[in-house]
């Protein structure tokens, strides 16, 4: 064990703290002090420095620095880091087949702890404490543990997906990676008894994949099995038009119906994507309280198209942001979709003010929190929280400086380079710029010779 995992309380001064809280307070020369896993108290440098010293606790000055809550992506596939640049212009149906199956049958334990580690460390960079990902593909048992350990031994928060499929055959989708929901829900159960502790470091969820992968039977008992065991759902909707088309050819019936029969609309659903949704989709989700992960960097790779964003909004709806897999964004920089998300809105609406860049921290923040059912936990720097949070240091990263106004540099001006202390849990897991818990160069090598290895026994270039 080194000194930073032995380090349980902390406090950090001289610091603009952009809060998220309830009014978005944004305090200047401040502190910040934790103690174990949770912040134990905010206040002005002055009364940080008094308190840390009655109490023998180290402060660190971090004058010129910003501390922003930790970014939340609420979308990812991990196991595609070994994946990048090789769905590279295709179109969502084509990239599925040739690029996400062949991978997808052949991956193992060691490929997947490979891709887990350079995909955490990729997203640590860019400010994300917290991870929502959904492993599509279990061509082998007990596939999940490898990455949930993985993601503890990191230290970063992690909401499991534990994904699925039980149809595909018929239109030639390979049999290693259709299941039966009853052994999907076995193994939910047995992830959730393993791994859920009191940290809240894991979440178990379930993911079903889509409407063109569940018949309307699974898809069923899967709310069943949700609304019995409490376990929230995450499932890719509306991303393209397939999902009306599937719908109106299989069951003569809209999408949106078939989600309503499947009793999958439920304010434990976390609908990812929505592009293709409008006011009768906002309307049904405003009414069942489900909640919406924007992914637009993928969107607009995949070129599935702008999904209505200041209208869901309008609608009332909470819309959090993803990078979605590595396979079609081609990474895990949520700083990329901060920025992205707000200058794909104004362009096509051809309106500055479409998406600010206050609110759309907040999708990235506070909004990605309520989005995962954490709102009381994370996504803000408030007292009794969890220490999950990011300090930004200007003078890093030539971009970013100079700083007038702190939300507005993060969002556009902001980069990598510039995070250079993260804390999850209260525990440092980047510190002056360097991973305190993991050799950064080996995770990168070791999952570059996994990705080579994975590409050839998948056979794309043979
Ligand atoms: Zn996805």
């Amino acid at each position: 064990m080194n000194n930073e995992e032995k380090v349980t309380c902390g406090a950090l001064h001289g610091l603009t703290l952009v809060t998220m809280d309830e009014t978005r307070r944004i305090i200047k020369n401040a502190g910040i002090l934790w103690e174990d896993d949770r912040i134990k108290m905010i206040g002005s440098s002055t009364e940080i420095i008094k308190f840390a010293e009655e109490r023998n606790i180290e402060s660190q000055d971090c004058s010129g620095k910003i501390a922003f809550p930790g970014l939340v992506n609420t979308h990812t596939h991990l196991y595609q880091n070994l994946l990048k640049g090789l769905g590279t212009d295709t179109a969502l149906e084509s990239w599925w087949h040739k690029v996400i199956a062949p991978a997808g049958i052949h991956l193992k334990h060691s490929h997947l702890a490979a891709a887990v580690a350079g995909g955490a460390i990729e997203a640590v960079r860019s400010g994300v404490t917290t991870i929502v990902d959904y492993m599509q593909v279990h061509p082998i048992p007990n596939l999940s543990d490898s990455e949930i350990t993985v993601m503890r031994d990191i230290g970063v928060r992690l909401v499991y997906g534990r994904g699925f499929r039980t149809t595909g055959r018929d239109s030639g989708f390979p049999a290693e990676l259709i299941e039966q929901t009853q052994n999907v829900f076995s193994d939910v159960l047995r992830l959730k008894e393993r791994f859920e502790k009191p940290d809240q470091m894991t979440n178990i969820w379930l993911a079903p994949a889509g409407a063109w992968a569940l018949s309307l039977e699974s898809l069923q008992e899967t709310s069943e099995f949700s609304r019995q065991y409490d376990i929230p759902v995450m499932m890719h909707m509306y991303e393209t038009d397939t999902d009306e088309i599937v719908c109106r050819k299989k069951y003569n019936t809209s999408a949106l119906d078939y989600f309503i029969n499947s009793g999958l609309l439920t304010n434990r659903l976390l609908a990812v994507h929505c592009v293709k949704t409008g006011e009768e989709e906002f309307k049904m989700f405003q009414k069942y309280g489900v909640q919406v992960s924007h992914n637009p960097v993928s969107n607009m790779y995949l070129a599935s198209g702008v999904a209505p964003v200041p209208k869901m909004h309008q609608a009332g709806l909470t819309v959090s942001l993803g990078t979605d897999g590595a396979a079609s964004n081609n990474c895990n920089d949520l700083l990329e979709v901060i920025k992205t998300t707000a200058l794909l809105q104004k362009v096509h609406l051809i309106d500055p003010l479409a998406m600010t860049a206050q609110r759309v921290l907040e999708m990235a923040t506070i909004d990605a929190a309520k989005c995962i059912g954490m709102e009381k936990e994370i996504g803000s720097l408030e007292v009794g929280k969890k220490a999950d949070f990011f300090i930004v240091n200007p003078y890093r990263c030539a971009r970013m400086c100079p700083v007038h106004d702190p939300v507005a540099s993060l969002v556009y001006s902001g980069g990598n380079r510039a995070v250079e202390k993260v804390m999850i849990n209260g525990r440092v897991v980047l510190n002056n710029g360097n991973f305190v818990k993991v050799d950064e160069e080996k995770v990168l090598v070791d999952e570059q010779q996994k990705a080579n290895e994975l590409v050839v026994q998948a056979g794309y270039f043979s």
